[in-house]
């Protein structure tokens, strides 16, 4: 089954006549429209992607199994609401958990008059995207790899007296030099007493030695997000450093040789989380261990406490444990792995033992 048709098995499912959708990674996963602006309607029948005048050609070039509508001054209201009556829609699911409040209103007021009932449905497409097909994985793949070489390129470059603002203005360089569209999101620089910071974003800190330097970047390559986080010296570590770093190395590595398909999410999130509890600094282990990678950088399924999700083969995940110790310092390493048959391939290839820059 192609998406579409595995959409419309879900509003069969569900009830649904219709389904409007508006997420950007929604839109262009069962499209192929990667406008800033357009509404899909899916029917059982119809695919019909609603767009103004900037994107019609566009549209038209990316979508060939959608209906394309251009949208006039009256916005998108305006255009479906004839479409629905064509389409002999009453139950109109549209992504509660996006669409904003005045555009819901708007929404009810024209569809009401119609006859047509809103249905809150939000992550049905989100669900569908869970299991990634080769294509997407080799995209991910793709801009896994970009990350890797990014990586290898930025160890030459980080020393005293640099800021982590450079050293996240050089990485964004390299990937998009690399073919990068984007980054996947803010890069990550935390680096000395920073690295508690688990999302600390690049600053103007002066990296000095004898310091952590905890690095959280990923790119994206045609749509598809990558993530990955190595923490490296600068300088010689101490005992403590060492510690720290040794414990956040074996609970990641057990996290990757425990992923497989069959585990839950919450399941593989115990086996960094036990580990690190085990060697007594659980409670400085405060995030989930890991989560879903496509479109969209934090996606479905989720591997933390609340992981009901039984992985399966296509699903794509980080693997992330850290120690954050306010006011000393942290460490986290990240991989991303895709779920196989018969375990996890690791997508991220950059070297996990300590690397201490002189
Ligand atoms: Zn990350
Ligand atoms: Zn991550």
């Amino acid at each position: 089954m192609n998406r579409l048709q595995r959409l419309r098995a879900t509003l069969a499912e569900k009830g649904l006549d219709g389904l409007l959708v508006q997420k950007p990674e929604n839109r262009r996963y069962l499209s192929g429209f990667t406008g800033s602006a357009g509404v899909l309607l899916v029917t059982a029948r119809g695919a019909h992607l609603l767009t103004d005048f900037r994107y019609t050609e566009q549209a038209a070039a990316q979508a060939p199994d959608f209906q394309i509508h251009r949208t006039g001054d009256g916005g998108y209201v305006e255009t479906l609401v004839p479409l629905l009556q064509q389409e002999g829609v009453r139950r109109l699911g549209f992504e509660s958990d996006y669409v904003t409040v005045d555009a819901h209103a708007a929404y009810q007021k024209a569809l009401g008059d119609a006859g047509v009932e809103l249905v809150p449905a939000a992550g049905l497409v989100e669900r569908l995207r869970q299991i990634k097909d080769p294509e997407e994985v080799a995209a991910i793949r793709r801009a896994a790899a970009i990350a890797d070489a990014a990586f290898q390129h930025i160890l030459g470059y980080i020393r005293p007296g640099v800021t982590e603002r450079e050293v996240a203005l050089e990485l964004e360089f390299f990937m998009k030099r690399q073919g990068a569209s984007a980054l996947a999101f803010d890069t990550i620089v935390a680096s000395g007493p920073r690295s508690s910071l688990p999302h600390g974003v690049a600053s103007d800190r002066v990296i000095g030695r004898g310091e952590f330097v905890t690095l959280d970047f990923g790119c994206v390559y045609q749509g598809y997000c990558s993530d990955m986080t190595r923490t490296v010296m600068v300088g010689e570590p101490d005992e403590k450093q060492r510690e720290i770093y040794e414990i956040v190395l074996t609970a990641q590595r057990l996290g990757v040789e425990a992923a497989r398909p069959g585990i839950t999410g919450r399941e593989l999130d115990a086996v960094c989380r036990d580990y690190i509890a085990q060697r007594g600094y659980g409670e400085y282990f405060g995030h989930g261990t890991g989560h879903g990678v496509g479109l969209y950088i934090h996606e479905e399924p989720r591997v933390s406490q609340r992981g009901e999700t039984v992985l399966e083969p296509g699903h794509v995940v980080t693997i992330e444990p850290g120690i954050y110790l306010p006011g000393w310092g942290g460490v986290r390493i990240e991989d991303l792995v895709v779920i196989t048959e018969t375990g996890a391939e690791v997508l991220s290839q950059s070297p996990k033992d300590l690397i201490i820059l002189e």
